[in-house]
């Protein structure tokens, strides 16, 4: 008699779980399915934590919902496939902000695709140039962190 399938999944990350959906519904019954994963945390860089008091993706936020021929994408049939359709939701439009010392602060104007374009506007920001100073990198205190919110 065959001996049932064994299979590895290196990585617990979405690649991985999809991979292993997905053999789950496709390798012969029987097939033993073992994901690893070395964080001790699954979801690899999709994860959601807290950042002044609000829940903040620190990874992807947001998938497409049609693929480029039209049709329904990877992500959606694998949200559906996994019974969470009822959940999903269109994101809302967001700002993306500065965390300094605790609070957030609107990113300065003249960013290309999010990032800032003009450091002298972020450090005015996070207070971190002198304005009695100009050029001047003051303290550096002030952690700059960049975050979008809802
Ligand atoms: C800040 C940010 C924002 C993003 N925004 C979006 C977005 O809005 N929309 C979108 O579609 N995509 C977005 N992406 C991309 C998307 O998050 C990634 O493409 C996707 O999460 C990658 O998944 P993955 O499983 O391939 O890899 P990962 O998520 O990196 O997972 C890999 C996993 O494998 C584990 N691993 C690695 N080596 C080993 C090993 N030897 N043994 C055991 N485990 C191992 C790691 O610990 C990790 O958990 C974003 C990415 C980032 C970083």
């Amino acid at each position: 008699m065959r001996q049932p399938w064994r299979v590895a999944i290196i990585g617990g990350g979405i690649t991985g779980l999809a991979a292993a959906v997905r053999l789950r519904d496709r390798a012969p019954a029987g097939t033993e399915i073992t994901v690893y994963e070395q964080s001790g945390l699954l979801g690899g860089k999709l994860r959601t934590g807290e950042l002044a008091g609000q829940a903040v993706e620190f990874g992807a936020e947001s998938f497409l919902m049609r693929d480029p021929a039209g049709g329904e994408s990877a992500a959606v049939t694998l949200v559906r496939r996994v019974g969470l359709a009822d959940a999903i939701v269109h994101p809302t439009v967001g700002q993306a902000a500065l965390a300094v010392d605790g609070r957030l602060r609107p990113v300065p104007g003249g960013t290309l695709v999010g990032v800032p374009g003009d450091l002298e506007k972020v450090a005015a920001v996070a207070g971190t140039r002198n304005p009695d100073s100009p050029g001047s990198s003051g303290s550096g205190r002030a952690m700059v962190i960049s975050a979008t919110l809802a």
